[in-house]
């Protein structure tokens, strides 16, 4: 079944960008947050590059902008 995200308790998105518990919120924390959820764009960043490469107001679903910040770290390292 898996585990929730390591990140659920202290999440800079939630605790910066959406504070509160609006149904918004709520369903986004159970799309990626929970066991099982989605693929979070924000933990893809995290688990590459690490905390310092994840901008706080990127959502969950920003997979874009994650593939970006991906490519051009690994452009600069290459
Ligand atoms: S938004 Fe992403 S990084 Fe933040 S707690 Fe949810 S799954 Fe983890």
């Amino acid at each position: 079944m898996g585990r929730p995200c390591p990140m659920t308790d202290a999440c800079p998105f939630f605790e910066k960008e959406v504070p509160g518990n609006s149904r918004a919120v709520d369903i986004l924390r159970r799309r990626y947050c929970q066991p099982g959820g989605a693929g979070c764009a924000r933990k893809l960043v995290r688990d590459t590059l690490g905390k310092e490469f994840v901008p706080d107001d990127m959502f969950p679903n920003d997979d874009l902008w994650a593939q970006a910040i991906l490519e051009a770290q690994f452009r600069k390292r290459a």
